[in-house]
């Protein structure tokens, strides 16, 4: 018999959501974590006295009462809500997302009915430029973004910060990736239109702890570096890295963005008196400056203290070495996903692949932590 019934390589939300909710049901389970702390990317380093978001920041955000109930439980979570200013190339300062805020910034207009008139007459232009090119449906995020919401948006607030994010051209970029930031004609600034939004009172790691509290957790401890005996300690493994390395590569490697953070402590109290500052020009290296004390206003000490840390965030082509962080929406990427899915189906039996790097997928946290809770409910229990 195996001295464990799961053996959980990552301790990201994922693993460690999973490992909290097997082991409330009895079971025995083993965490492996290759980095030297647990919590995946949403683990905080502590600097002067801030939780830094160390792998980019981190916003909770759910509609789903019974995840926001499920982490409450754990952690009490702040009222932060994000609300992002944009630095364009024009060097003024507007308000994201594209909200009635936004609209009287870039055109002076006062009223929804004013707004939705310069909004209507942009568009137009833009559908009758498809029309000519005979084309009825969006092909690319620049088409997308110019229907939505017209050429002055576009060039101040999207291009560029698009183009330096993907690497790429707005016109060699899927549709889909603009259509999840909201246009609003109220005066709103909230960046998301989720029902709860917070950071836990404390940061992140008291939610990781608290999920691995009363669990077995090993650091610096690589799956791959003895594969074999970790596969053999447990009945079933949990994989919450990368799927084709699991597969040894088989149908090739799969890509990703990464990213690349600056991370300084500056002598002063408040920097930009915002959480998060985007540049949208192409002509500024980095996409946005993270100011991370903003994001425990509510309910900690953190704003007596006198110094500051900010994260400048550089979008970076992903190669072996860098961390994994996006995956990339393109035709090869999902056909060779596509062979790794269908070799995780066979081995269903023995291996459960979840989370951000084993389905290959753009998942916040809310939906991680949500399918792990489901999945309990149904099939494992
Ligand atoms: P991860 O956190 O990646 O955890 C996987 C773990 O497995 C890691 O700790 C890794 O070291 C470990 N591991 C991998 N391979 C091995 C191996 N061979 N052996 C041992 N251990 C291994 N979500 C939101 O809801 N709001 C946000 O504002 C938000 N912002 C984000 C910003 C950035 C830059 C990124 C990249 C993501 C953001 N997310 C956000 C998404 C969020 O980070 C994920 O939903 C969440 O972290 C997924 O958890 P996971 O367990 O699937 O993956
Ligand atoms: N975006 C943009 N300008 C901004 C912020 C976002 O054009 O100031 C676009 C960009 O294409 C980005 C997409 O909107 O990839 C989604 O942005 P979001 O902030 O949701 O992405 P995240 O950083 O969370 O992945």
């Amino acid at each position: 018999m195996s001295k464990y019934d799961y053996l959980i390589v990552g301790s990201g939300l994922y693993g460690a959501t999973f490992a909290r909710e097997a082991t409330l049901r009895g079971k025995r389970c083993l965490v492996i974590e290759k980095r030297s702390h647990p919590g995946g990317n949403i683990y905080c380093e502590e600097i002067a006295g801030i939780n830094v978001h160390k792998y980019g920041a981190h916003i909770f955000h759910t509609s789903s009462r019974k995840v926001w109930d499920y982490v409450n439980s754990l952690v009490p979570f702040n009222r932060y809500t994000n609300c992002p200013v944009a630095v364009a190339p024009d060097g003024r300062l507007y308000n994201l997302p594209f909200n009635m805020n936004t609209f009287y910034q870039m055109w002076g207009v006062k009223t929804p009915a004013e707004a939705q008139a310069k909004l209507d007459e942009q568009r137009r232009e833009a559908l009758e430029a498809m029309r000519e090119a005979g084309v009825t449906e969006p092909r690319n995020l620049e088409e997308q973004a110019l229907t939505l919401i017209g050429r002055d948006v576009y060039k101040l607030l999207i291009e560029g910060y698009t183009e330096k994010q993907w690497g790429r051209r707005c016109a060699d970029l899927p549709a889909f990736i603009i259509r999840r930031l909201p246009v609003r004609l109220t005066f709103d600034n909230n960046y998301f239109n989720d029902l709860y939004q917070g950071i836990p009172i404390g940061g992140y790691n008291r939610l990781i702890d608290r999920l691995l509290e009363g669990v077995e957790v090993r650091l610096d401890t690589d799956f791959f570096d003895n594969r074999e005996y970790w596969e053999s300690v447990a009945d079933r493994v949990v994989f919450t890295g990368r799927i084709d390395e699991f597969y040894g590569f088989r149908y090739g490697r799969l890509d990703y963005r990464s990213v690349r953070f600056e991370t300084e402590t500056l002598q002063e109290p408040n920097y930009q008196g915002n959480a998060v500052v985007n540049y949208t020009s192409a002509e500024v290296p980095y996409t946005r400056v993270i100011e991370h004390k903003h994001f425990e206003r509510f309910g900690s000490e953190v704003y007596d203290n006198p110094l500051t840390v900010i994260s400048r965030e550089y979008s970076a082509e992903w190669s072996e070495g860098k961390e994994p962080f996006y995956p990339v929406n393109d035709e090869r990427n999902q056909a060779v996903m596509e062979h790794y899915r269908e070799l995780a189906r066979e081995d269903a039996g023995r291996v459960i692949f979840g989370g951000r790097l084993a389905e290959y997928k753009y998942y916040d946290m809310a939906p991680v932590i949500e399918q792990v809770l489901n999945l309990f409910d149904s099939e494992i229990a």
